[in-house]
């Protein structure tokens, strides 16, 4: 891969367009350059970036790999997998300040955003981001604010499996077959049937399920080992938090283990979190693990399922098995695909970045780039989208049930408009609760929020209101509703928190321009202190005190600007580190 200089080779008009893959556990980001997507590599020169944010004592924010070194010691003023929050008003504690989960992803999209500056010397305004297909109207319109307080223009919102889709279509332009994407990540999963002929990607059907994923496998380790079930993991965690926080370490490392052995060791910490010299361990085979995740399994079969039927395919006529996301190494996942499918999966392209190349793919298309003019690609709305309506039954009305508008996996854009009527006669006004789902009662699906129409002209009951729904190619929903020759409302969805104004948006960016970012080029420096203070934790007593002293020293000369002092702190901390045999070569 040819490394960036300072010559770029953008033309300083056109503004650049990175692609984003903001994952649950890690992100990524990408640009399409000379023909070809890349990948771009962040300030400590990796291409994955964990998804961490981290409060420093002083109040300064640190994200990626300082705070995930921050996590292991001080878990309390660290939040992670904060994806699986997205859209939703909860905010969440770091020591004493709070973050939304839009927040907290912004901080990781400005990260991003300047690494990329960084990287290629130029500034950055635009970004395709990719999504969960499964993310709902609430989820993608927060990743939209998160990147607009990330200052960046968010040009499209695109699937992540239909961003792997598009790598694979990039580079088999010519094949004729249908594909099946599985993309299982830390935190979500989602399933893509496509056709691929022409040059063009036409996506069939989309399913799955915003909150299974990796964690999830990772969850069912931890509470064998607590030899409890999923109830009792969140007792210990209260409990115990650094117990767990270390325990959870450790079966993420076993489980990453497991994809390779056939069977490992899990290294238990005691109830304060710490490892004794010889610590107890665990043993686990891969078949035992297999067999703890049979649930999970069972509920990733169902979306397959949905998504082929919705496709009209059977997984005998799907010619590709795609496999993307990190959580597809797991060999229970390869041998459902042999099983399921009856052929085992292709994996051109490592699963952790091809979502990310896949953005900068889309990038490429919406910029006209000339090496994917003969690429066309249709992407579908993954789920039902409808209004609730009253029924009658025998002269008595009954409300609660839901009327779909726009059917799942349509393709988008899409624009279709529904008469519905009014109840009463002379009835002015109606609250037009809008869901997501396919359940007969509004109860059983999601709701979006509602858009109230005033005014309406008085006429008999059953008068005509019609409502139209349109779905952009960001998969983002407007409503628009109005009686003939009234007035026309538009969405803002009344309990859609994230439906802010510009003004609401301004100050909110302004927020979190406020916070201060612990300088960039510290950042290793500052990862090493994690790190040295993280290993302090797994030391024997007996060696505790050098460590401790050298990183008391190390941290004073971070904290004062002698630029000779630092040099020798940190020297003498590397040098202590090594001699007590601890490797902080793969930091
Ligand atoms: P994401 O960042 O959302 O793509 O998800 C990464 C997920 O992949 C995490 O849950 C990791 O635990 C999981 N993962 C990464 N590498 C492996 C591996 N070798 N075996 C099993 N799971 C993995």
């Amino acid at each position: 891969m040819p490394e960036f200089g300072s010559d770029s080779s953008f033309p300083t008009e056109e503004p650049v367009c990175i692609g984003i893959d903001l994952g649950t556990t890690h992100s990524l980001v990408s640009v399409f350059r000379d023909g070809k997507p890349e990948l771009i590599s962040n300030a400590h020169g990796e291409k994955l970036t964990p998804s961490i944010v981290g409060v420093l004592q002083d109040g300064q924010i640190v994200v990626g790999s300082a705070a995930r070194e921050l996590r292991v010691t001080a878990p309390e003023r660290c939040a992670w997998v904060f994806k699986r929050y997205m859209g939703q008003e909860r905010k969440l504690k770091l020591g004493d300040k709070e973050f939304t989960p839009h927040e907290l992803s912004s901080l990781v999209l400005q990260s991003l955003r300047d690494d990329a500056a960084a990287q290629l010397n130029t500034e950055i305004t635009d970004a395709v981001i990719t999504v969960p297909a499964y993310f709902n109207d609430h989820q993608r319109t927060a990743t939209r604010l998160a990147g607009e307080m990330a200052g960046l223009n968010v040009r499209r919102m695109i699937n992540e499996p239909t961003a792997a889709a598009l790598v694979y279509g990039f580079h088999a332009r010519e094949d004729e077959k249908n594909l099946c994407v599985i993309d299982l990540g830390g935190g979500t999963f989602d399933v893509t049937v496509m056709e691929v002929f022409e040059g063009t990607l036409e996506i069939r059907a989309t399913a799955g399920e915003s909150m299974l994923g990796g964690e999830d496998f990772t969850d069912r380790m931890v509470s064998a080992v607590l030899s409890g079930e999923d109830t009792q993991l969140e007792l210990a965690e209260l409990q115990q938090p650094l117990r767990v926080s270390r325990l959870r370490g450790e079966c993420e490392k076993a489980k990453r283990l497991l994809s390779k052995e056939e069977s490992c060791k899990i290294r238990l910490p005691d109830k304060d979190g710490n490892f004794a010299e010889k610590p107890k361990t665990y043993r686990l085979t891969r078949a035992d693990f297999s067999r703890m995740c049979d649930p999970l399994m069972q509920r990733i079969a169902g979306p397959i399922a949905r998504a082929l039927r919705d496709a009209e395919l059977d997984p005998k006529e799907i010619d590709d098995v795609i496999l993307v996301g990190g959580s597809t190494r797991m060999p229970v996942l390869r041998d459902f695909v042999i099983d399921y499918f009856g052929k085992p999966p292709i994996i051109d392209h490592d699963p952790d970045e091809v979502v990310a190349l896949g953005a900068a793919v889309q990038a490429a298309l919406i910029g006209q780039d000339a090496a994917v003019d003969d690429m066309v690609m249709t992407d579908v709305c993954p789920f039902t989208l409808g209004v609730e309506v009253v029924k009658e039954f025998g002269g008595h009305m009954q409300d609660g049930y839901f009327k779909p508008v726009l059917h799942r996996n349509c393709t988008i854009p899409v624009s279709r408009e529904e008469v519905f009527s009014t109840v009463a006669a002379n009835q002015t006004n109606v609250t037009l609760r809008v869901f997501q789902g396919d359940a007969r009662k509004v109860a059983d699906n999601t709701a979006l929020g509602q858009l109230e129409v005033k005014g309406l002209p008085p006429g008999p009951a059953g008068s005509p209101i019609y409502v139209r729904f349109t779905y952009d190619l960001s998969g983002v929903l407007e409503v628009e509703a109005y009686a003939p020759g009234g007035e026309r409302f538009r969405t803002v969805l009344t309990n859609h928190v994230h439906q802010l104004s510009p003004a609401q948006i301004e100050e909110a960016k302004r927020r979190i321009d406020a916070l201060k970012f612990y300088p960039r080029d510290d950042l290793d420096n500052q990862k090493l202190a994690r790190f040295a203070e993280r290993m302090l934790g797994e030391l024997h007593p007996s060696q505790r005190q050098q460590l401790d002293e050298a990183l008391d020293i190390y941290e004073d000369a971070m904290a004062r600007s002698d630029r000779e002092h630092f040099a020798s702190a940190k020297d003498t901390l590397l040098m202590v580190l090594s001699s007590l045999g601890l490797d902080h070569e793969d930091l």
